[in-house]
């Protein structure tokens, strides 16, 4: 089984993000980027999928600037086999990358996709789904286990009361959520390895795709900043706090 996933090039997890003075996004000069973590459990997911000899290929898919391409080698050093860079130079939004990403399944024909369930950037959580819907494919978001089961998928998923199992149909879509696995770190020879595995280069133009932006971003703030907090002397303080201040209890 041939499994594809897309991989997008965030800022680092551990940056503190800053706002640009004039409002309209945040600040990527200079910034440290790397893999989005939930697309790093997507590539874990299928490289030990591709251990336990389910998975036969592994291709790593990102769109966007052309250093996502780094983004790439990092999913070839933890195990994908191919690499397929979109390139882009203006801001591509979940519907542009849904429209990209069918496209390239079109050619390629897997029969899984597996993604993060979000973007850490800007939390939209809807390219799977959308890619779902595009390829009229089933979906099994929020994935915390993917077993193969007589030509089928089962997906636990987390929900908000508790796990909730389904059995897709293949080929299917499904995003990863945080306790589905824990990513490897790629090894210093698998680092080097990966630099030689294929990678392909091409535009949304060569795919046919239209990534015309439809959303505009009005305004970005940062959130308001936390009152500081104050010592209690006591329960009975706390109680009376909590009652009479914040009105809580
Ligand atoms: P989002 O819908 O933006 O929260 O992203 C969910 C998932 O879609 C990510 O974890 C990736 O697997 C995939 N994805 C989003 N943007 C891109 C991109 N530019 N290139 C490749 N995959 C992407």
């Amino acid at each position: 089984m041939k499994v594809l996933v897309p991989v997008k090039r965030v800022i680092d997890a551990y940056v503190k993000v800053r706002v640009k003075a004039d409002g309209s996004g945040v600040e990527t000069a200079n910034v440290k980027m790397s893999m989005n973590p939930f697309c790093e459990i997507a590539v874990e997911e299928a490289v030990r999928l591709k251990e336990a000899g389910i998975a036969s290929e592994i291709v790593a898919v990102s769109c966007g600037v052309q250093q996502s391409q780094e983004t790439i080698r990092t999913a070839l050093a933890m195990g994908a086999d191919r690499g397929i860079l979109v390139t882009s130079d203006q801001p591509l939004e979940p519907l542009g990358i849904a429209k990209l990403l069918k496209a390239i399944v079109d050619k390629e024909q897997p029969e899984l996709v597996i993604l993060g369930k979000q973007a850490v950037d800007n939390d939209n959580n809807q390219t799977g789904q959308m890619l779902a819907a595009l390829l009229g494919w089933p979906q099994g978001t929020f994935a915390s286990k993917i077993e193969r089961q007589d030509g089928e998928l089962k997906v636990t998923r987390e929900i908000d009361g508790g796990l909730e199992t389904l059995t897709l149909k293949l080929p299917a879509v499904v995003t990863a959520d945080l306790r589905l696995n824990e990513p490897r770190y790629a090894s210093l020879p698998n680092i080097m390895k990966a630099k030689k595995k294929p990678l392909e280069t091409m535009t949304p133009e060569d795919l046919g795709v239209d990534v015309m932006p439809r959303l505009t971003v009005v305004k970005v703030t940062e959130p308001p900043a936390r009152q500081a907090g104050v010592k209690v002397a006591d329960v009975s303080e706390l109680v009376s706090k909590l009652k009479n201040e914040a009105k809580v209890i």
